[in-house]
């Protein structure tokens, strides 16, 4: 066989494995890769083509007529491949991408305030509709706004009663994990007086408080809600007709209250509070003990220290205070017979509660 005819032959052999290939292949990847393999610079037709230098003058016009006959149709095969490939392509991504818009839809789960965050906001926004404002302060504290600056002083043994948390610093200050929403009072007062000098002020003070003393009934964490007013003719009426709104608003009915006498170091004087009980009515239930009355906070008028301690002349301001547990309040509201249930985190007791 002649150079050229076997050079043709090869050219033959070439277009007829390029355009088999071309049919066959399955994506624009593989077409890519076939198209270099068969007419890259360095694929099979170039290393063909290599063999035309040795051909004679007569012989080559021959050869360059099939060589360009060759490339017009294996760029039409590539390209109409190409085409098909690109269609096949587009309807897989389609495909992928598709939507049953008859498919129902997947719900959103939606969150709820914890029974307590939800019983903290309910108790601030009826002292707030009252004209209390809402304060908040450090959840660890030092000695002075817990307990110096309360009318607590180190000796006094109502420190002891408190069950405190300390904590060991650095710099040798004592801190620890407040023990009630008072301090915020102290802290309250003092930002008060420096802003806006000696003038009334009502404050709701909502927030979690620290005791050691674990067991069924108590939880180390709990909740307080801190409320009092300041002014220069504040009295125990005062704070007698705010507790009867605010439990009445509460509780979402008429109730009875009652003021015993008592003692708090920071009151002076002091009172215990008891409401009718909410669950029988003022009949008398195994939760009230048969009284009809529940124990519910302690109250009094703000001790003549305390106003001193945060610089406030006792001879012409008074105010009352009283301090809310909010765990006792949300479980009468409820009927929650636990307290442990508030802290198990049972998404159906939250979902009952919560909201
Ligand atoms: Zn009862």
């Amino acid at each position: 066989m002649s150079e050229s005819a076997s050079l043709i032959a090869s050219l033959d052999e070439l277009r007829q494995q390029a355009l088999a290939a071309c049919a066959e292949a399955k994506d624009l990847r593989m077409l890519e890769s076939l198209r270099t393999s068969f007419l890259g610079k360095k694929g099979r037709l170039t290393s063909i083509l290599k063999g035309v230098g040795r051909l004679s003058a007569e012989e080559r016009p021959l050869v360059g007529k099939h060589v360009n006959e060759l490339k017009t149709v294996l760029a039409q095969a590539f390209s109409e491949a190409e085409s098909r490939l690109q269609v096949v392509a587009e309807a897989a991504r389609i495909a992928a991408e598709r939507l049953d818009v008859s498919l129902p839809g997947r719900k959103l789960a939606s969150g709820a305030q914890h029974p307590l965050q939800k019983g903290l906001n309910e108790i601030s926004d009826i002292f707030s509709r009252m004209g209390f404002t809402i304060a908040e302060g450090p959840e660890i504290e030092d000695e002075f706004h817990n307990f110096d600056a309360l009318n607590i002083p180190p000796e006094h043994p109502a420190r002891a009663m408190h069950d405190t948390f300390f904590l060991r610093s650095e710099d040798e200050q004592t801190s620890l994990l407040r023990t009630h929403t008072s301090p915020v009072q102290i802290r309250a007062m003092m930002k008060h007086l420096e802003c806006n000098g000696e003038s009334p002020l009502a404050v709701v003070a909502p927030g979690r408080v620290y005791r050691c003393d674990h067991d069924v009934t108590h939880s180390p964490m709990f909740h307080q809600v801190e409320v009092f007013k300041v002014g220069e003719d504040v009295s125990m009426a005062h704070l007698k007709g705010v507790l009867q709104y605010f439990l009445s608003t509460y509780f979402n009915r008429d109730l009875p209250i009652r003021l015993r006498p008592s003692y708090f170091p920071f009151t002076e004087p002091s009172a215990e509070v008891d409401m009718g009980c909410v669950l029988c009515d003022g009949k008398g239930c195994r939760v009230c003990k048969g009284s009809g009355w529940l124990e519910v906070l302690g109250s009094g008028m703000i001790h003549p220290n305390v106003l001193k301690a945060v610089g406030m002349d006792p001879a012409r301001w008074s105010g009352f205070a009283f301090g809310l547990g909010v765990e006792r309040l949300v479980m009468l509201k409820y009927g929650i017979p636990d307290l442990r249930l508030f802290f198990e985190n049972d998404v159906r007791f939250l979902r009952r509660i919560g909201g």
